[in-house]
């Protein structure tokens, strides 16, 4: 299995595009074909995840994408990220019925209790194994507005090969968030608040990637949602989703959306075989997705013009993994894509397809069906759902929840559980009166002493930081 950038570049190996962020030409990463599963796999991978579990079926799903590691080692891979330890229960991915015709996909079960562990833990492990075989090791510099970073922190905690330099606004996540990042006790993990915003964070870090040898004297990379090890993982629990819920027939996955890499691996489960009915795409305030499947016009904000929400981890002003789903809409047309992101969207900030022969319906290409939850959804959704079953989600899952109910079909209905309500008290308390539960496995998180290392003074101290703490140089 070969690698193509959705811009033209390649072929390339697996191993290859897992160390590297973009593609040279500025695209993504994509399978050249994609594997597909026939219909007599599905009960034989029933099998697999009933008698075998998660990890297992983690490792056959890899496996299809997968020809530069073997499957021994995957199997490795997958039973190091997805302990018992770390997701406190076997199964991994539970699915829970809600209500009639609607289950939840506890996705959120892992050591940040957000969904993003489901990929980091793998990607962590991935990075490991390759950086052993090859004998090197990475510096690992990102920003992070809370879920990634806490999600990467713990996902490399114990990997001998990776020192992990997070930046993150001070002062400006929620205590729950501050007290997991910042109470790792770890000369691995260097966590840098800096005074100002998300956007701050970021911008240092492109500064410091601008720098291209200090970047190779230190062996610099990233964890984003662009990785395809990353995304390729979240494609396992579409699959363990679906063979939970359904004997063979369709089912419909409802799913919160920021960046697009959940639901992109729903796109990928599709093409490659798993009977997927709809997948709806569910957006907060910050609406450009929802926008994009509602009319054929995908317009990118600025950021003075993307919403602090109650549900943060989808205030998102452009998504990241979009290109992937574009380049199969097109036909898998490298050109067309490149034309679309490298030139029309810089030139105008718009991709328009609404012309194009691909695309007429831009929500019918692929099924994929849309909507948007506001504060005011979420706060009734999470309240009606907890008086109704007892049930309390969280605020990106009542995005969730709230949209997939408009979307109910004689099709079992599968909502994403992206991350559970002990990240987000303030919105708990008022929608039920009352702050979530601290699950027991939390309960030291915010009593830790806090590690950090402030950096004010711009990008010249962020060097500093990097060159005086490193383990590596
Ligand atoms: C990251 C995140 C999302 C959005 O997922 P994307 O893959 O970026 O679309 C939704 N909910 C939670 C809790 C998240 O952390």
């Amino acid at each position: 299995m070969k690698y193509v950038s959705t811009r033209g570049y390649g072929p390339m190996s697996f191993t290859d595009i897992l160390l590297e962020g973009l593609a040279p030409d500025g695209g993504l990463y994509v399978p050249e074909s994609y594997p597909q599963l026939s219909t007599e796999d599905l009960p034989a991978l029933r099998e697999i995840l009933v008698y075998e579990g998660y990890v297992r079926l983690a490792a056959e799903i890899l496996a299809l994408f997968i020809d530069d590691i073997s499957f021994a080692d995957l199997e490795q891979i997958t039973q190091r990220a997805y302990t018992k330890a770390k997701f406190g229960t076997d199964i991994i991915a539970p699915v829970a019925p809600l209500e009639p015709g609607l289950w939840l996909a506890q996705l959120s079960q892992g050591p940040t209790a957000a969904f993003k562990d489901m990929a980091m833990q793998v990607l962590g492990q991935f990075f490991e194994f390759e950086l052993a075989r090859r004998d090197q090791w990475m510096t690992i510099v990102g920003a992070t507005s809370g879920d990634t970073g806490s999600a990467a922190e713990f996902a490399l905690l114990d990997a001998n090969r990776v020192q992990v330099f997070m930046l993150s606004p001070l002062g400006r996540m929620t205590p729950f968030q501050r007290g997991q990042m910042y109470g790792i006790n770890s000369e691995r993990i260097v966590n840098i608040t800096v005074p100002g915003t998300f956007d701050d964070c970021q911008d240092l870090v492109k500064d410091l990637n601008g720098d291209a040898s200090f970047k190779e004297h230190y062996a610099i990379g990233a964890v984003n949602s662009i990785n395809w090890a990353r995304l390729v993982s979240q494609v396992v629990y579409y699959l363990s989703s679906f063979l939970q819920v359904s004997r063979g027939d369709a089912v419909s996955f409802s799913v919160p959306s920021g960046n697009f890499g959940n639901i992109c691996a729903g796109h990928v489960a599709r093409m490659i075989g798993i009977p997927i009915e709809n997948l709806v795409c569910a957006t907060n305030e910050n609406n450009v997705l929802a926008e994009f499947f509602a009319t054929g016009v995908y317009r990118v904000r600025a950021s003075t013009e993307t919403f602090v929400t109650s549900s943060p981890s989808m205030d998102i002003s452009k998504a990241s993994n979009f290109e992937r789903f574009v380049f199969d809409l097109t036909g898998r047309d490298a050109a067309q894509t490149a034309s679309l992101f490298a030139e029309a969207l810089p030139s105008t900030g718009v991709i328009d397809i609404r012309d194009k022969p691909y695309a007429s319906d831009p929500a019918q290409v692929y099924g994929f069906r849309t909507g948007v939850s506001t504060h005011h959804d979420r706060v009734a959704t999470i309240a009606d759902v907890y008086r109704r079953h007892g049930y309390l989600i969280d605020p990106h899952t009542a995005d969730g929840v709230k949209v997939a109910r408009q979307y109910r079909g004689a099709e079992p209905m599968i909502a994403m559980e992206t991350a559970l309500p002990v990240k987000f008290g303030k919105i708990t308390l008022e929608a039920i009166g009352q702050v979530p539960p601290i699950p027991a496995r939390f309960a030291q998180v915010l009593d830790a002493e806090q590690h950090t290392v402030l950096c004010d003074g711009g990008i010249d101290q962020l060097k500093q930081i990097i060159i005086s703490r490193s383990i590596f140089r």
